[in-house]
């Protein structure tokens, strides 16, 4: 689903984010990327949500060579994937209905459609009684949900999430790991960068460790370790 072969990402500025990554996942895994801060983490899920260019090697997605592919590609590229901040990035100013709706109003799915799968996305984070609430009006968790419901209501392979419950109490961070865990259940590829050792030690998955923008350990059902 996803291949870094000799990936380096470097930001306008000059400063090199990944040096030569080698990195496959497969459709169905669920990956967590930890590492120090400023290790290279967010460029990784970056460079899969193309926002940063791959400045040298090859980067595939999708059984397809993205390296250098055209702008006007891209919003195609990323309506397979949703993504999970740790911010939420929710907008203020829309409802939860409208939050998990915007995408598909913009690529112009019909009322009926729209009605239909925001509901069953929120039904499926265990939001449904709060479609007309506004992000203000909810908790972290709660917000955090309605991000999840709007990254999954296209129905994306891959969900990408960069420190998803790292503004979270525990108890809601593990809410959060359990529909994630749900999700992958279903099917979905998850590539997630986190910091929380007690969540990665828990909740075992495939664990990729990333140290000064190069790939140091891939350990299936990996512990967080003690070496960050
Ligand atoms: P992490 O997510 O592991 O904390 P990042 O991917 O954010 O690490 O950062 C990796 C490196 O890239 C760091 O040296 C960071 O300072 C640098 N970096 C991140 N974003 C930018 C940017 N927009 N412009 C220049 N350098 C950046
Ligand atoms: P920006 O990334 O500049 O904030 P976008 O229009 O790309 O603006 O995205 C608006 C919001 O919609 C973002 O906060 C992002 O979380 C979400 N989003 C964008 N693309 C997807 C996607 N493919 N799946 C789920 N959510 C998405």
């Amino acid at each position: 689903m996803i291949i870094f072969q000799d990936v380096s990402i470097c930001y306008p500025n000059g400063t090199y984010a990944l040096t030569d990554v080698n990195l496959k996942i497969d459709k169905g895994d669920f990956v967590y990327i930890v590492g120090p801060s400023g290790a290279g983490k967010s460029s990784l899920l970056k460079a899969i949500f193309k926002e940063v260019s791959v400045k040298k090697g090859q980067l595939f997605m999708f059984d397809k060579n993205i390296t250098r592919i055209k702008d006007k590609d891209v919003p195609y590229l990323r309506r397979q994937m949703g993504v999970v901040y740790q911010d939420f990035r929710l907008l203020s100013d829309k409802n939860v209905f409208d939050n998990v709706a915007f995408a598909l109003r913009v690529i112009g799915n019909p009322k009926k459609e729209i009605d239909r799968k925001v509901h069953q996305a929120l039904d499926f984070v265990g939001l449904r009684n709060k479609v007309k609430s506004y992000p203000h009006q909810l908790s972290g968790g709660e917000q955090q949900r309605v991000s999840l419901a709007r990254a999954l209501v296209n129905q994306p392979a891959l969900l990408v999430c960069d420190e998803p419950t790292g503004n979270l109490d525990p108890d809601t961070a593990h809410e959060i790991m359990g529909i994630l865990n749900n999700i992958n259940l279903r099917g979905t590829t998850i590539v997630m960068a986190t910091h929380a050792r007690d969540i990665v030690d828990q909740y075992r998955h495939r664990v990729i460790g990333v140290k000064d923008g190069k790939v140091v350990r891939d350990d299936a059902k990996g512990g967080y370790e003690n070496d960050f």
